[in-house]
């Protein structure tokens, strides 16, 4: 199967099952697992903060850290779109009491520094939630947020003395593609979570990094929403495997996923909106979704082109070059019959 619904269906690979079964392991609420206290380390090093704390999901690892920077009745300022917003069940509304001030993207995906300003609530006043903290995601929708935005998101979080998070959870993408260090990229913020879940191609797991004293008070945050996990080097070895063996190849998924917009580009019938890292963004007409899906079904490819609009095409660590010229045939050849 050649799966292009998202970059979170790669399975482990051969070496990296191998480095799992052999993981040293102890228990990680006691703080003695071995694998797991090594992949903190080596993460937190690596995006340049003190300290770095492993979690099962990156759902878990956003909402611990908003909960790690905002209290009951806080407010954090977040994209309309954005994962830890809309895709992650209200999670900091419902299970930490913080209001989230969502704010219109601008098209390539930064959030407007008049529209963050406008949204800070005056301090002091009891009619407003109290504005404590500002979310970004980058990538956001495969674009990478510019360098300069963030820098400058930054001076207006600090002059507003908002904290700054990251939902990095393609991060790696955006560190690839721009050429930047992840310390680099990870500077300006206080918290960011990265998932190895996904064009990594660990099975499970994501690391959230920031000071010491936040990534305590997140690891008490992790115990309270059930991610305290004991013999977890298991799934941390897998992830070690992923930082030193699968960041440099998502160039690999970046061009992949270029020359699967190219050649659909040559495709009538559908439209190419976008091309950013590793997403391809299409346009397929809606008396066509469904067909489209389960023709290429039957053929090997999986893409989810069933809700109408813009589809989404993910390349990873389990497509090939190879695989790619396949999926864009296998579009052609619909198209060619219809
Ligand atoms: C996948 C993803 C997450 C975390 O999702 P989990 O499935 O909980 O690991 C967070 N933010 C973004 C942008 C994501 O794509």
């Amino acid at each position: 199967m050649i799966d292009l619904r998202s970059d979170t269906v790669t399975r482990p690979t051969p070496a990296m099952r191998g480095v799992m079964a052999d993981a040293p392991v102890g228990d990680d609420v006691m703080g003695d697992d071995p694998t797991v206290l090594r992949l903190q380390s080596d993460v937190a090093a690596r995006a340049g903060k003190e300290a770095a704390l492993f979690f099962p999901s990156g759902t878990q690892s956003n909402l611990a850290a908003l909960m790690a920077h905002c209290g009951r009745g806080d407010e954090y300022l977040v994209g309309q779109l954005a994962h830890t917003y809309k895709y992650e069940g209200g999670g900091a509304a419902v299970l930490g009491s913080v209001q989230p001030q969502p704010i219109e993207h601008a098209a390539d995906g930064s959030l407007p520094l008049d529209k963050l300003r406008a949204a800070i609530k005056p301090k002091g006043d009891p009619h407003f939630a109290r504005t404590r903290l500002l979310a970004l995601e980058n990538t956001f929708h495969g674009q990478v947020i510019p360098q300069s935005y963030i820098e400058e998101a930054a001076a207006l979080a600090r002059q507003h003395e908002l904290a700054l998070h990251l939902d990095g959870a393609r991060v790696f993408n955006a560190a690839v593609a721009s050429g930047r260090d992840l310390a680099d990229i990870c500077r300006p913020f206080d918290s960011v979570s990265i998932c190895f879940s996904k064009g990594l191609g660990a099975p499970v797991g994501s690391v959230l990094v920031g000071s010491r004293d936040l990534i305590a008070t997140a690891t008490r945050w992790r115990k309270v929403l059930g991610g305290g996990m004991r013999q977890s080097g298991i799934l941390a070895a897998a992830c070690q495997y992923a930082m030193a063996h699968h960041v440099d190849r998502l160039a690999e998924d970046h061009a992949n996923a270029e020359r699967l917009a190219n050649g659909l580009r040559q495709v009538a019938g559908i439209s190419v909106v976008r091309q950013s890292t590793n997403m391809v963004f299409v346009d397929v007409p809606a008396s066509h979704c469904r067909a489209l899906t389960d023709y290429a079904g039957t053929r090997g490819v999986l893409m989810n082109a069933v809700y109408g609009g813009t589809t989404r095409l993910v390349t990873h660590l389990d497509v090939s070059r190879a695989d790619i010229d396949t999926a864009v045939a296998t579009v052609k050849d619909y198209f060619a019959r219809a």
